[in-house]
Formats: structure tokens, sequence, C-alpha cells
């Protein structure tokens, strides 16, 4: 009977996701339909010498309603076949054109199907001038449009976990140097050059961290952290430089204490810290970070990357919370602004309001205080976490849960300061600004970080 019910219960997960997807639309007079990724398996293909690297991806998926697929993919498409035929890529936009997607140009029964893809990936690498070895990596934000795994490789959108096996090769020169693998998935080494990474089936587009470089081209210390489930996790920290590597493995040993303390044990089977740069984007057990923040980062495991956001409607609860922490999880015996609308937005939208990281962190300091009495806003949070870790939820999922916990009616709040549904202005303009945490970075800064 347990058997029974876990598997029903795994089935009613996996296909959760896309009930949760934006709505449906028409394209010139066809329906296109958002989809359930099942699995995908990707061959990334680095030559050498021709200085070029290609995708190849098996994507098997699930169509719900009758319509043309949508998925995502930002590189050059240079074929793709559906169930051994070819097939027609193009790119559309979403009704209110807040974003755009990719679409396979036939109309489809509801089932299963499978995709193969190929396309070139040019964003975030760089080949040598001889040709003996390349870097790459998934660099990704939430604060600019189609910046997750669709820069890469194709993906559903944040609303869909799925599995992927990527496979990494590199032809094309018989003397190339060594390279290594930094990520947050199953690592393994099949020979020289030759790499296969298994990401769990929890992840989804914003999850991947994968970073291909040079063997020995950065300092890194590995250890195991204990933690408070009694579970060895593995830890790499890894920099171009010494002090930042010392520096960031006391502070990240101090940070997982402190939030293992108030939300429980961490969430993912290891963890990679990469200190670079300025500010910082958070993986699920992975981030690439400046030392300043590393915290921030690091309780992004728990709310961003470990509890997951829908969408672009959701993703301002883990920049609230994670922002909340930084000021010292602090109490406010009423919001400081007027009201905002930073989960009111298009259903279409993708990337989190920065308002979250100034308004939406006060108003976490607002629950804390109305939260007093049930040990505050730590324990409700320790608590949605424990309900909805490796499961991605909305604003609406977070406020019920916050009003069956407590007791209380959130309606009036939420529709003020975080849905937006009063005529207020916000009276806090100074409030979106440039997070710390989140520096944009340019192409050429991040092709520095590679
Ligand atoms: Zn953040």
């Amino acid at each position: 009977m347990k058997v029974f019910l876990l598997t029903m219960l795994s089935i009613n997960l996996a296909v959760a996701g896309i009930s949760f997807a934006p709505k449906n639309f028409e394209v010139k007079g066809s329906q296109a339909v958002f989809v359930d990724f099942i699995t995908m398996e990707s061959v990334v293909t680095y030559d050498l010498k021709e200085k070029e690297t290609t995708a190849e991806s098996t994507i098997h998926f699930k169509v719900i309603k009758k319509g043309k697929p949508l998925f995502d993919l930002k590189e050059k498409v240079i074929r793709a076949t559906l169930t051994g035929s070819p097939v027609k890529i193009v790119e559309v936009d979403s009704p209110d054109r807040e974003t755009s997607y990719m679409m396979v140009d036939q109309t489809l029964e509801p089932g299963d199907y499978t995709l193969t893809l190929t396309n070139l990936i040019e964003a975030n690498q760089r080949y040598d001038w001889y040709g003996k070895s390349v870097r790459a990596a998934f660099w990704m934000s939430d604060l600019t449009d189609r910046k997750y795994l669709e820069q890469y490789l194709p993906t559903n959108l944040e609303f869909d976990q799925f599995a992927l096996t990527m496979h990494v090769k590199m032809v094309g020169n018989a003397k190339m140097d060594l390279h290594e693998v930094y990520t947050n998935g199953q690592l393994t080494v099949n020979g020289k050059n030759d790499f296969t990474i298994e990401f769990p089936e929890y992840f989804t587009a914003s999850s991947f961290y994968y970073h291909l470089s040079v063997q020995n081209s950065f300092e890194k210390t590995s250890f195991n952290f204990k933690s408070i489930n009694g579970k060895q996790v593995p830890v790499v920290v890894y920099s171009s430089s010494t002090s930042n590597v010392r520096s960031a493995t006391t502070k990240t040993k101090k940070v997982l204490a402190e939030l293992e303390g108030k939300l429980g044990a961490w969430p993912h089977p290891s963890l990679v810290v990469y200190v670079a740069g300025s500010g910082g984007m958070e993986h699920s057990g992975a981030t690439r970070t400046s030392l300043y923040a590393l915290g921030h980062e690091l309780i992004h495991s728990y709310y961003a990357r470990g509890v997951m956001p829908m969408d672009g409607n959701s993703g301002w609860m883990d920049e609230a919370i994670a922002s909340w922490r930084d000021d010292g999880y602090q109490v406010a015996q009423r919001p400081s602004f007027g009201s905002s609308t930073m989960s009111g937005h298009s259903p279409y939208r993708r990337t989190t309001d920065r308002k979250a990281y100034s308004q939406g962190a006060n108003f976490m300091a607002y629950l804390n205080y109305q939260l007093s009495e049930q040990g505050g806003l730590i324990a409700f949070l320790k608590h949605f976490h424990d309900l909805n870790s490796h499961k991605s939820v909305t604003t609406k999922m977070f406020k019920q849960e916050l009003e069956s916990y407590s007791g209380m009616s959130f309606t009036r709040e939420f529709d003020r300061y975080i849905y937006g549904q009063k005529k207020e202005q916000s009276t806090d303009k100074a409030g979106v600004k440039e997070n710390p945490y989140h520096v944009e970075l340019s192409e050429k800064e991040l092709e520095n970080l590679l």
C-alpha cells in the first residue's frame, strides 16, 4: 500500500509543473501549447580545430493539449526531427510580447513524443588561439529574460522539472590540454576530456551549474561538511585567488551552520562555490559568487533553488527571503512602502522583480512580526521548506500555507503589497536599485570568469 501511494505521489509530482504553465495561446490561427519534458539527453561537442561547439539533444516530452509544442532555446538550430522526421522550429512571442519561445511548427495530438535537436553554442565560451583548450560555462541570470539553460541547450520553462544527462566531448586535436568540469550534477570522467554529467530530476531551467575549464587553472579545496542529518556533503570551493579560496571556505562553513540551524539539513547532494567577480548567481547546491554575496547565494540553495519559483511572478519570494536574511532577520510592525506589484506581472513573465530585494525583504520583516507568536518567520520558512523541498511553488501556494500555518488571513496584505491590486503607487522609488548581490555583468566580464 505504501509503495503504491508513493508511486501515485511521484506521478502526480511529475505532472504537477505543467498545470502551472502559463495559458496556451494562438499563433497565426494555430494553438501553441506548453508541454511537459520527461527527460533530456544532450551531447555537447567542442571541436578544437573548428573552434565550434554543437549540442545534440534528445528530448522526451508529453503533449497534454493538442497543439504546437513550446519550449525555449536561444542558440541557432541546425537541424530538428520529430519522431524521426524533419520538423521546422520557429520563434514566437507570448501574446503580450512579454517574452519569446521556440515552437515546433507541427500540431500534435496529446501523447508522448521525441524531439531531436542540434544547435550551435556560442554564448559564454572561449577557445584558445592554438586549438588546445576551451573554457565554457552556463552562466545564468534571473533579472534578464531568457538567461537560463535556454542560452545553451533546449529546455522547458521554470515550471517544469526534468532530468538531464549531458555528455561533454572534445575533438579536433590529439594534443589538446587536459580539462576539468565543475558542476552540481553527478560527474563521471569517462576518459581524457570525456565527461558525463547526470543532473537530477528535480532540476528546472535555472538549476544547472556547469563550468568547463583547463585542468589546474584554479586554486581549489575540497572538504566534507557534516550535515545535521548526519550525511557528509562534499564541498568544492575554487577561485583564481588562493586567499579567496581560504576566506570562502571559512565563510561557507559558518553560513552552512547558520542555515542548517534555521532551515534544516542542506537540501542538495553537494555544494560547489566559485568565488569570482562581483555579485553572484545561485544554482541548486552551487554558486558563482563574490565573497561578499556568498551568504546570500547559499541561502538561495534553500529558497530559489531548493524550493523553486514556478515563474517570474514567484521569484520575488527568494530574493525577499535572502535579502531579509542579509539584513539580519529584521522585524517590522508594518511595511514601509505603500504598495507593489512584485507578483502582479504578466503570467508570461520569466524574471524576478527587483523590488524584491528592498520592498520584498521589508515585507518578510513584516511577516516576521505577524508570526512572532508562532516562532517568527524562520519557523514558517523551515516548515514551508520541509513541505516543498525540490518542488516548484507559486506566490499563491506560499500565501495559502502561511495562512493555514498561522490561522490568520493575509489577503489584504498580499493584495496591496505583493499583487498590487490596490491602485496606490509605490512610495519607495528608491527601493528599485541595482542589488549588490546580483550585479549584472557584461558579456566581456562573464567571459573573463571562464
Ligand atoms: Zn539573490
